[in-house]
């Protein structure tokens, strides 16, 4: 008998209702539980518990927020296996790999917990004289997230540890494939000692989100997933008066220059374009080969593809699992076949893969395609799969142009020994986070993480110190006491003496 996975309001779960969706093990293709998909009445009731905590919880001083995220991350921590497995249950990634995720989610967690400093404010003595003036940050009020299935844990956690440590409440609408984590989170979150309403998390589709983008009582907006969907976020919650930040997706290209570590350079390229099945927002979906290294890369690339160890991410030594849906391991599927018919040589082939004893579950093997150009589809669109593409360009410049040139602007990396050639890439290439010998650079938690161009939607990136900004409205307080009153009334504006 599948479980039932319902939202969490107020404290406490909902009863299940009758309108929801099965979720899925991708390894198994079995149906592991249903997920309550929230009416506009149900994520209303969330938006409306989230309010009422405000009043209480804006009250409670940073230091004592900071106490519960620092139980909250005690408690992450003793159900880490736990966590680690309901991940690859629903998400098909390697239990390490989704260890791996919890890790970086709590890093954020960590660095909430230096809010008592991260919210102070500035302060000027005598801005003019017998004057002062200072500044404060203030919580927003309540603020929503709305996330993708591919990090369930690490995405919902670069949001709501801080939002809430800035003294905000949290309505949450994770992914409705893999929503056995955030639901876990908002339950550890309530042990810890947070008030109820404060952190709430309601499962849903287009209807719940619909309604966050609009409530008059969502001040802020904070979304990770496809740019298609991104940019809808972006339009109708700004378009609604709210503050959003709206992060899409992704086709990151590694740039090899002729005098890179090519071992190095391999193991970059096959764990940072296979690893998680390539479903990853920060996943190499492009290897641009400069000069004459590109026949010894595909050469040294394409045995280790092929010896992929691919299975169910719950048994040990497997290094990739499968995708999340049949349905996306079609859509994959079928930009495979339109690079082959537009003339890219599909050097490994896992279009056919079958895993002994999980026949039903969502496997695809590695894909490596060589002689791929910018006119075509696989390179043009986010495949979001175990599909890596070389593009061979001449020189230093052609690959940086193309960079450049394409609509997505999430990651990148370069793989060189001249420090000259690294630098200058840092400095010319249009993308918002860089590597240098580093094939998955996602900034740690204070530091922020953002895309530029079609991937990010606003002015601030997650987490860092921006997450702090996007969470907090600033408020300047200029102040003079009756001893410092002198003259009469002014009617000009006033200019400090
Ligand atoms: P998605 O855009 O399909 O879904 C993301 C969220 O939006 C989910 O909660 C989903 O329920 C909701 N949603 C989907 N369709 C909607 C609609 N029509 N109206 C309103 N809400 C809708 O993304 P996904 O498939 O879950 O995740 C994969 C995508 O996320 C990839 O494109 C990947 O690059 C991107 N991603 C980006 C980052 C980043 O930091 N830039 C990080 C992780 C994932």
């Amino acid at each position: 008998m599948p479980l039932n996975k319902t939202h969490f309001i107020a404290g406490k779960f909902t009863e299940p209702s009758d309108h929801g969706q099965p979720i899925h093990n991708p390894a198994t293709g079995e149906i592991s539980a249903n997920v309550s998909l929230a009416s506009k009445n149900e994520t209303e009731a969330a938006i409306t518990a989230a309010q009422k905590a405000f009043t209480e919880w804006k009250q409670v001083t940073p230091l004592n927020r900071a106490r519960i995220l620092f139980k909250f991350k005690e408690r992450v921590e003793q159900h880490r296996n736990e966590l680690a497995e309901l991940i690859t249950c629903e998400h098909g990634k390697v239990l390490d790999d989704a260890r791996g995720e919890i890790t970086r989610g709590l890093e954020v967690v960590e660095f909430a917990c230096g809010i008592p400093h991260l919210l102070k404010g500035e302060y000027t003595e005598n801005v003019g004289t017998d004057v002062d003036a200072w500044s404060i940050k203030q919580p927003l009020g309540v603020v929503a997230g709305i996330t993708p299935f591919n990090f369930p844990a690490m995405v919902p956690m670069w949001m709501f540890p801080l939002a809430l440590a800035c003294g905000n409440t949290f309505v949450l609408k994770p992914s409705e494939k893999d929503p056995s984590v955030p639901l876990r989170l908002a339950e550890l979150m309530h042990e810890a000692g947070l008030p109820d309403g404060a952190f709430n998390v309601i499962n849903g589709d287009k209807e719940a989100v619909d309604t966050l983008l609009t409530h008059q009582d969502i001040q802020a907006v904070s979304f990770v997933g496809s740019t298609p969907i991104a940019e809808y976020i972006y339009q109708t919650a700004s378009h609604a008066g709210k503050r959003v930040q709206a992060l899409g997706g992704a086709k990151n290209h590694m740039v090899i220059m002729p005098d890179a570590d090519l071992d190095q350079a391999v193991n970059a390229l096959v764990g940072a374009g296979y690893g998680s099945a390539g479903e990853r927002c920060m996943a190499i979906s492009v290897a641009v080969a400069v000069g004459d290294i590109a026949d010894k890369l595909v050469e040294k690339l394409a045995p280790r593809v092929r010896e992929l160890r691919i299975g169910n991410g719950m048994e040990p030594g497997v290094e990739m699992g499968p995708l999340i849906s049949k349905a996306h391991r079609s859509k994959v599927k079928d930009h495979i076949d339109s690079g082959v018919a537009q003339g890219a040589s599909l050097i490994v082939d896992g279009r056919n893969l079958k895993i002994t004893g999980h026949e039903e579950g969502y496997f695809l093997g590695g894909c490596l395609f060589d002689n791929v150009t910018t006119d075509m589809g696989i390179y043009k669109e986010e495949i979001f799969g175990p599909v890596l593409s070389v593009v061979r360009v001449p020189d230093y410049k052609t690959a940086v142009d193309i960079i450049n040139a394409h609509e997505y602007g999430n990651g990148t990396a370069i793989f060189t020994r001249d420090g000259d050639s690294a630098r200058q890439f840092a400095h010319d290439i249009q993308i918002g986070m860089v590597g240098i010998n580093v094939p998955i650079p996602v900034p740690m938690a204070f530091h922020s993480f953002g895309g530029w161009k079609r991937s990010l939607f606003g002015p601030l990136h997650m987490h860092g110190e921006d997450g702090v900004r996007f969470y907090t409205r600033k408020k300047a307080i200029t102040s003079r006491w009756p001893t410092g009153i002198r003259g009469d009334t002014e009617f000009v504006i006033p200019t400090m003496k």
